[in-house]
């Protein structure tokens, strides 16, 4: 029989013989082992089961883990696409609503992306510039300095900010973009490009472009102003000095423009000022720089030295082309000029004295007959010298309290009293004795210190005012003479009003002097200070008339009470039909307008006599009393008597027969016949 080995082994180990049946003891044995092995295989399959269980709970526990894991890890990843969705969402909407827009470019810095709002802004089509360059096209334009600056950046692969550049459309319109950028590096740190943002600034640097041309450029003439020639003057010298090369400059001023201007009023004055700067370029070489300074001044930067024979030849070229006829308004008009030549080095080293000495030699070209040249010279030099040491002197001269009035009557023709007093200034200098007005002034003028002098003057005539009260003396009305600056500071009202309260004077008891020129330049403001000092009740005279606009219905605009005639008029009295005819002229239309009138610069007994006959009503000069001290003007206030008694006599003298139809200056036209029976009482306006 063929058993299995595993049993056959067990009936070896129970001495049982397989080949025969079994005793009973044996079988026995046998049916318990054969039950045992039963026992044990049980307890084995169950031991297999219970850990095939185990097993299994094991793997269900861990597989609920996992799904719960990647359950976790969805819904995250469902959230983080979720937000960068909404986060794409505001960023496009963002973009399109906003004028800016976003780049890049590769590592060779061409164009891969240009969102929509560059098109939207500029107009300027992405395609134009995708896998190009910035700079391809070549219509990019930019400050050199900004342009370094930006290229600096790219090559050093660093951020710029807000670099600003013109670019032209292919429409040829102009427009601004400012763009900011960073550098792009990959996980290993080579470089992968750029990426930015660009802005239309189209508005904002067309209006500072605009701002420039403003800072920059004389909007009359268009011609660079005294800015722009101050910075390319400054550039000039530093490049003269490095190679040591002389260039010149000419200092301008037109001759007589004024009178064109006063004459014709201010827009034929601008046309004349254009066409002479049209002049100007039209002769210069491209390379010359022409501005205009202010005014009727203009100024020429020669560059590349030149003999002064080769100056002379180009300031000849400017002095004819300026001096060529033309016609304004109708009338032919022969204007001038006067040029005035610095040489750098030698006149100056710095652009300061160079402009002021081409200045002063302008000034000695006028002074030596105009429309003529005049370089520099060594006399200007001292010229120059002594000016700056009256100015430095002037200047203690008030704090010294060097400056002094002195009083100059004004007399009524018709009584030969004293109606009023001139308060004219002087000054006490220590060494020079006592100068004159007509030295100083003008300077004073100039250099800014008219006002602080002519605050002094104001103050000065009040005070002498209320000592003459204090001493009993009929102090007589008082007249101050106003200079151009003086009229147009801020401070002359509370100047005025300050002095007169002070010192307890009406203000009608106080005059101003005030010339043509003065008012003639600026009329709208001269009239609303007239109108203020009117109102305050402070008279008003027009100082040498007739040297000016000499139109007395166009003064009369102004709220002033008197004309004084200029002294030049007088001194040819009475023999001289020309001036007989203009003091006739002035006096009647002066009347007629409701003007009283004083004569200037009466010196003889003949002026005054015809003046008296000319129906004149007040008269000043040596005749009637010099400039003189306080103290001798006080000598004469005593309300009683005639300053000159003689002065009442009737006069011997008969008038002349002036031109019927002498024509003075424009506008005052008068026929001598109608001047005649003119008496004082003609005041109210016709
Ligand atoms: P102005 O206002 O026309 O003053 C009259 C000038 O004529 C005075 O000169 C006076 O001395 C002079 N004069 C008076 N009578 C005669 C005469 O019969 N014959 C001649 N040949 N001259 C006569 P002055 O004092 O030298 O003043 C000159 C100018 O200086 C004044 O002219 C005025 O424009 C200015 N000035 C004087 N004082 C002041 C002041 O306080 N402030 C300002 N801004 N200017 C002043
Ligand atoms: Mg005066
Ligand atoms: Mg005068």
């Amino acid at each position: 029989m063929d058993l299995h080995a595993l049993l056959k082994r067990q009936l070896k180990r129970l001495d049982i013989d397989p080949s025969a049946p079994p005793s009973a003891a044996g079988w026995s044995a046998l049916l318990q082992r054969i039950s045992r092995a039963y026992d044990e295989h049980d307890q084995e399959s169950y031991l297999l089961e219970r850990s095939q269980d185990l097993a299994s709970q094991e793997m269900a526990a861990l597989y609920a883990t996992v799904r719960a894991d990647r359950d976790q890890l969805d819904s995250r990843v469902r959230e983080r696409t979720e937000a960068l969705r909404l986060s794409e969402g505001r960023l496009s909407s963002l973009l399109s609503l906003s004028a800016d827009w976003i780049w890049e470019q590769d590592a060779q810095l061409r164009f891969t992306y240009i969102s929509e709002g560059m098109e939207a802004a500029t107009g300027i089509a992405p395609s134009r510039l995708l896998g190009r360059h910035r700079m391809a096209d070549g219509t990019l334009d930019a400050s050199p300095e900004s342009l370094a600056a930006y290229e600096a950046c790219i090559e050093g692969r660093k951020a710029f900010r807000d670099f600003t550049y013109g670019i032209t459309r292919v429409d040829g319109v102009r427009c601004y973009v400012r763009i900011s950028g960073e550098p792009v590096f990959d996980e290993g740190g080579n470089f992968r490009g750029y990426r930015g943002v660009g802005r239309d600034v189209t508005a904002t640097a067309l209006a500072e472009l605009k701002v420039h041309e403003l800072a920059c450029y004389d909007s009359l003439t268009g011609l660079p102003n005294r800015n722009m020639f101050l910075g390319e003057l400054d550039r000039t010298i530093a490049r003269a000095r490095r190679q040591g090369r002389e260039f010149a400059v000419c200092f301008i001023d037109l001759d007589r423009f004024k009178t064109v201007n006063d004459m014709l009023g201010h827009d034929a004055g601008d046309e004349l000022l254009k066409m002479m700067a049209g002049r100007l370029r039209g002769v210069l070489r491209e390379s010359d720089l022409v501005a205009r300074l202010g005014g009727d001044e203009f100024v020429v930067l020669l560059e590349g030295g030149g003999s002064a024979a080769d100056l002379s030849a180009v300031a000849q070229k400017m002095l004819a082309a300026i001096g060529q006829p033309l016609t304004l308004h109708g009338c032919v008009f022969d204007i001038t000029c006067s040029i005035g030549v610095g040489v750098f080095p030698t006149d100056g080293e710095d652009a300061a004295t160079l402009l002021k000495h081409a200045d002063a030699a302008m000034y000695l070209a006028k002074e030596r007959g105009k429309n003529t040249l005049q370089f520099y010279t060594a006399e200007l030099a001292d010229m120059a010298e002594r000016q700056f040491a009256i100015e430095s002197e002037l200047r203690l001269a008030l704090v010294r309290d060097e400056l002094l009035l002195h009083f100059q009557p004004k007399i009524d023709i018709a009584t030969g009293r004293m109606c009023s007093a001139e308060a004219l200034v002087r000054w006490a200098h220590p060494q020079r004795g006592l100068v004159p007005p007509g030295d100083f002034i003008a300077l004073a003028e100039e250099r800014g210190l008219i006002v602080p002098i002519g605050r002094w003057v104001i103050q000065a005539a009040c005070r002498q005012m209320r000592d003459w009260r204090r001493a009993g003396l009929a102090a007589p009305m008082v007249a101050v003479n106003l200079s151009a600056r003086q009229f147009a500071s801020d401070t002359l009202i509370d100047d005025l009003v300050g002095a007169l309260s002070s010192h307890g004077i009406a203000p009608s008891q106080f005059e101003v002097e005030l010339t043509e020129s003065v008012l003639m330049a600026d009329p709208e403001r001269a009239n609303q200070v007239l109108q203020q000092l009117h109102a305050m009740g402070i008279r008003i005279s027009i100082d040498d008339f007739g040297t000016g606009y000499s139109s007395l219905s166009y003064l009369k605009r102004f709220p002033a009470q008197t004309v004084k005639i200029d002294r030049s008029f007088i001194r040819g009295l009475p023999e001289d039909k020309n001036d007989a005819a203009i003091t006739q002229a002035v006096i009647a239309m002066a009347h007629s307008l409701g003007l009283a009138v004083v004569a200037e610069g009466v010196e003889t007994h003949a002026q005054l006599q015809m003046l008296r006959l000319l129906g004149c009503d007040e008269a000043q000069g040596y005749l009637l009393g010099r400039p003189m001290p306080a103290a001798d003007l006080a000598l004469r206030l005593d309300p009683d008597t005639p300053v000159l008694p003689e002065l009442v006599q009737t006069p011997q003298i008969s008038v002349p027969a002036a031109h019927p139809r002498l024509q003075v200056h424009r506008g005052v036209v008068q026929r001598a016949e109608e001047v005649h029976g003119t008496t004082r009482g003609m005041r109210a306006i016709d």
